[in-house]
């Protein structure tokens, strides 16, 4: 029995749910061959308000909490329909403007980004740095009552279907050199421009871009936030991305266990199900007891973002967990699966390449055990 969900986000499941399974099931794998979903997918699921939960309905937002956005997040993972990137737009980049926007900024973009009229994108990491935000190279020249903003942003999630971007930059000149300041970046604006689609092993119907900014004229009402406290706002922000991480691991280990049991109940190899001998019943076991630890601890991280608080060391402990176990239980699956499971047709070798990304977006392993080894 779960706790953290209240009857209200029980009954908004059953509503994803059918959603997922009647507009986003039956033409994932078309998707997944354009390597880009639609921009009406986008539209559909703002009209049905299933953008942008947790902002409020003051800013055009369903006006939900966390645990909302939670349930849609694990029921995208249940179908590993990874290829609609709503969680990045809905969840990490969208909550930036509220949380450090201006009335006028929020009034301005929040109600478009609910209705998926304009679909946001967050541009930190650059062809030079991922790991270490620190060391960008874009910069936003002061000019008059607005700035230049020049730099190359890539492996950006809905880079190609992106209308706007939170884009992280360095003043210029900058004051200590190191800081960071976010602008929120129109893509209709002279100078933007979009790369290639990146390939990807995985991952394969979620664009992800290169994006250019040449010169871009922004004006400074466009800047987020406190121009000297960029790098604390998306340490602040990054916390909840790793919990989001996390979430899809341990949902898409739930699913995928289910999946598996079904299977090895009705394949036979030897005149018995697989499911008869003891290598599989230990093996399921292993990970079902696995699987329910780490439900049990990003549960328990959920419950203290949704109380509001989720410190960034806990949030990395439930990233590299979950991204690890993830890896770790779907490789075990899939094993169960035979040949089968590497035929792309059947949904667990699709979620085990799909996985594989987990542990190194939104910060790697590396980091989380860098974050964690600062607090002692
Ligand atoms: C599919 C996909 C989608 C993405 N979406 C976005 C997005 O929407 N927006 C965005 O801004 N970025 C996005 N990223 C970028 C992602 O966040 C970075 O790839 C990630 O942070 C790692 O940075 P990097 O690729 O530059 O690797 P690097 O930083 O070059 O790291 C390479 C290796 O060195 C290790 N390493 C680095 N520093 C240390 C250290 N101090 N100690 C020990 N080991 C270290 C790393 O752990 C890694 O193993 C995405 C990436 C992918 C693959």
């Amino acid at each position: 029995m779960r706790t953290v969900y209240r009857d209200d986000h029980e009954m908004f499941r059953d509503q994803v749910r059918r959603f997922v399974d009647k507009e986003i099931v039956p033409f994932h794998a078309e998707w997944e061959t354009n390597g880009i979903v639609p921009k009406e997918i986008w539209l559909k699921a703002g009209e049905q308000g299933l953008l942008c939960l947790t902002i409020p309905e003051e800013y055009g937002g369903p006006g939900g909490d966390f645990g909302h956005a939670s349930i849609l997040i694990e029921e995208l993972a249940r179908a590993n329909a990874t290829a609609v990137g709503f969680t990045t737009h809905s969840d990490i980049s969208a909550p930036y403007v509220l949380a450090y926007g201006t009335e006028e900024q929020k009034q301005n973009w929040l109600p478009k980004m609910a209705s998926g009229e304009k679909i946001c994108a967050l541009a930190l990491t650059e062809p030079g740095t991922g790991s270490d935000l620190r060391a960008i190279r874009t910069t936003a020249k002061p000019d008059s009552e607005d700035v230049l903003i020049t730099g190359q942003k890539t492996f950006i999630s809905n880079g190609a279907n992106s209308d706007v971007a939170i884009v992280a930059t360095k003043l210029d000149p900058t004051p200590s050199g190191r800081e960071i300041t976010l602008f929120i970046v129109d893509h209709e604006r002279e100078g933007c421009s979009k790369g290639r689609k990146l390939e990807k092993i995985g991952l394969k119907g979620q664009d992800t871009s290169e994006l250019f900014y040449d010169n871009v004229r922004v004006p400074k009402t466009e800047m987020l936030g406190d121009p000297q406290k960029g790098f604390f706002c998306l340490t602040q922000q990054l916390a909840k991305e790793r919990l989001i991480i996390a979430i899809r691991a341990a949902a898409s280990v739930d699913a995928l266990f289910e999946e598996t049991l079904d299977y090895v109940k009705n394949r036979k190899a030897f005149g018995q199900p697989l499911a008869e001998y003891q290598n599989t019943r230990f093996t399921l076991a292993h990970c079902k007891a696995k699987a329910t630890m780490l439900r049990s601890f990003v549960d328990d991280c959920l419950g203290q973002l949704l109380r509001d608080e989720l410190t960034p060391d806990v949030a990395a402990m439930a990233k590299l967990l979950g991204a690890e176990m993830q890896g770790e239980l779907l490789d075990q699956f899939l094993q169960l699966h035979g040949g089968y499971g590497f035929m792309s047709e059947y949904k667990v070798s699709r979620a085990w390449v799909d996985a594989r990304v987990a542990r190194i977006y939104g910060g790697t392993s590396e980091i989380m055990k860098e974050i964690i080894a600062r607090t002692f």
